[in-house]
This record gives structure tokens, sequence and C-alpha cells, in this order.
């Protein structure tokens, strides 16, 4: 069996080094890099059945979101990396630590 190339393989998910974030959806994977349909994303690779879909699009950092939410619990999803103009963030869609560049301002990490 050899390796066909494809166009598919511009994506440079097979770069990215797996990380040893556990799944939180499961508890049983951990996030590894996957090609994604926009580009690489990190997908738990636990064998469960039914398959697990837990996916981010950017790369876990280990940490968890402390960002208090409503009901005055942290809000504990995964953080992810940020880019150069926005810090670590988190996963969930719903936290307002999704996006902590427009939060009340925040130490500004320099480059
Ligand atoms: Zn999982
Ligand atoms: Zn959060």
């Amino acid at each position: 069996m050899s390796e066909r190339p494809t166009k598919d393989d511009a994506c440079p998910y097979e770069a990215l080094t797996p990380t040893t974030v556990v799944c939180p959806s499961c508890g049983q994977g951990t996030l590894v890099p996957a090609r994604g349909r926009f580009g690489p994303v990190y997908k738990c690779n636990a064998e469960t059945k039914p398959k697990c879909k837990f996916q981010l699009t950017s790369r876990p950092t280990g940490e968890t979101c402390q960002y208090q939410r409503e009901n005055d619990r942290a809000c504990g999803a995964l953080m992810v990396e940020g880019t150069k103009t926005i810090p670590d963030r988190c996963s969930d869609r719903d936290c307002p630590n999704r996006n902590p560049h427009k939060l009340a301002p925040q130490k500004t990490r320099a480059a």
C-alpha cells in the first residue's frame, strides 16, 4: 500500500504533535491533530462506540478556563492557544472568555 499524494496533503496536520490533553467529552481519548474541513483540528482519539465527536479547531493548551460564569463557577472548558493578537482563550463558544480580547482590559503579552 503506497500513500498517494493528494491535494489534501497541503493540510499540515501531520506535522503537528499530538497533545496529552484528555478529551473532556468522553474522558477516554486524548486530543490529537487530524485533518479538518478548514485546516487542522484536534480530535478525540478514543475508540468509543458511538465514536466520540469532540474536536477543537485550535490546539488545546491543557489548561482549563477559569472564567467565572453566571453561576459563580469557573467555566472549566479547555483553553486553546490564541494567536498573535488574541491571547489563549476558552474553547466554549458560549463562554465570554472565548473572546478574551473583547473582555475588560487584561495584561497584554509582549510578543
Ligand atoms: Zn472523546
Ligand atoms: Zn470558558
